[in-house]
């Protein structure tokens, strides 16, 4: 890989101090960072890439999206959590051919490089098959951004599952480790595990031993109304560690908060589904009482939208409203607001990258760190005139103004434009696969094929207020 100068961007650095430049330049050698300076002289051998009258910043890191529901734009637009798991982790998960798994994957994750995003968590918890996973891999080594994709052993409910057993999807991970082990790349392999109360203490047991054996990283959706006490009892049995990125923990007690922090863990917020879905309100807040990094994640464009800007804006905005509240009911306003934008963006680029124990390689512009770069135009009415470079970035860019993105030195995006990919075939594999899911017959609420299914509904049906 040949040496890029990134000239003349307003950098914001994201370091330790906040370092923002005026105007510098970036020198990428080998994918990584190798000088921030307001001038250095191009290389012989060097790209050189006027990024002047950009703000340049770090990739975005999403820490928990569900790319396989790209194929459901929109559906669950009004629905509740409740909606949510017999409308698709019933529904429209039973209807998921590979070939619609392959291309839902490919282009969220397209649509999330497109928007800044350079490194993501996929929880990907639709293995309906042998045949499912393959295509899921397939997807991620093709999009070109940093993709942990966690492989999910959720059993959706189908009618004739193709796994026999849960030591049965045990074993077809297993066999993805070894094929991906033969195919290096930006992309790694981790685990995400079932939902407790959808699986035996032993099984999520196994769940965890088969991740820790092949050292890969874990993820899980925790304390939910649905799974209040899910860290207490992976405390309990001794389970917790620095290996798990927590999702959601609105319900999760500051007791519990403490035990992930003490373990070493860390937690992804996803506010907008939060929000919606009647999960709770963001643990931001509550994480950082403890000294906690709070992650983002975008969790389901079956919902809302894909990009980065949207959950930093929405998180930070709703952490300010619950840290008003108080003030507010005793009738008084407060002098001062927090956290501020500065906050705002860690949660989506340094804090990320340690929930996912990378912080030494990515999540800020520094010297040594991989060269994972975006940029924003500011040619927009709303950048007129500029904003200061980080409430520029917080709180009023939109995902359009991506018009740079770098990947470990890897151009991927430019000029607006996504680079290397044939969108005449992505749009039509896209729309094809829409229209075969929404053919899909919606599931009958008693119909649940399996035990994780008639499990799953008995979890839900039990808290559900009428
Ligand atoms: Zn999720």
């Amino acid at each position: 890989m040949s040496r890029v100068l990134l000239k003349g961007g307003q950098v914001v650095t994201v370091d330790a101090r906040d370092t923002l430049h005026p105007a510098a330049d970036i020198l990428v050698e080998q994918g990584r960072i190798a000088a921030i300076a307001p001038t250095i002289a191009a290389p012989a051998d060097a790209e050189v890439i006027d990024l002047s009258g950009h703000i340049v910043l770090p990739g975005f890191i999403d820490t928990h999206r569900h790319s396989w529901q790209t194929g459901i734009r929109g559906v669950a637009a009004d629905w509740s959590l409740l909606d949510y798991v017999r409308g698709i982790r019933m529904g429209y998960a039973r209807a998921y051919r590979p070939e619609d798994v392959y291309i839902s994957i490919l282009v969220g994750l397209l649509e999330a490089l497109d928007s800044g995003i350079t490194t993501l968590c996929d929880f990907c918890h639709i293995m309906n098959s042998p045949a499912h996973a393959d295509a899921a891999l397939a997807a991620v080594r093709e999009a070109g951004l940093r993709t942990r994709l966690h492989y999910g052993f959720y059993d959706v409910p189908l009618p004739q599952p193709a796994f026999a057993d849960h030591a049965a999807r045990l074993a077809d991970a297993e066999r993805i480790v070894r094929t991906f082990g033969a195919m290096p790349g930006l992309s790694e392999l981790g685990v995400a595990l079932t939902e407790a109360k959808l699986v035996s203490p032993a099984e999520t047991a196994a769940e965890i031993g088969f991740a820790r054996r092949h050292g890969l990283p874990i993820t899980a959706h925790m304390g939910t109304l649905s799974t209040p006490d899910a860290v207490a009892r992976l405390g309990a049995d001794g389970l917790l560690g620095p290996d798990i990125l927590h999702v959601h923990c609105n319900f999760s007690s500051d007791e519990e908060l403490k035990m992930i922090r003490d373990s070493g863990g860390a937690v992804s917020c996803t506010p907008e589904t939060e929000l919606q879905m009647a999960m709770g309100f963001p643990v931001i807040g509550r994480l950082m009482a403890l000294g906690m990094a709070p992650s983002l994640g975008i969790d389901i464009v079956s919902d809302y939208s894909g990009d980065m800007f949207s959950q930093m804006r929405i998180g930070l905005q709703v952490e300010r409203a619950l840290r008003n509240e108080p003030s507010l009911r005793a009738g008084k306003m407060p002098a001062s607001i927090s956290p501020g934008v500065r906050e705002g963006l860690r949660f989506a680029t340094v804090n990320g990258a340690a929930a996912m124990n990378r912080g030494v390689e990515i999540g800020s512009l520094e010297v040594a760190k991989q060269a994972d770069i975006v940029a924003l135009r500011q040619d927009g009415l709303h950048f007129l005139p500029p904003a200061p470079a980080v409430p520029a970035i917080v709180l009023q860019a939109r995902a359009s103004d991506v018009a740079f993105v770098m990947v470990g030195g890897a151009v991927r995006k430019r000029d607006g434009r996504l680079l290397g990919h044939d969108m005449a075939r992505l749009r039509a594999a896209m729309l094809a696969t829409q229209a075969h899911l929404a053919s899909a017959p919606l599931p009958d609420p008693a119909e649940t094929a399996t035990s994780t299914g008639r499990a799953y509904a008995s979890a839900i049906e039990d808290i559900v207020a009428s």
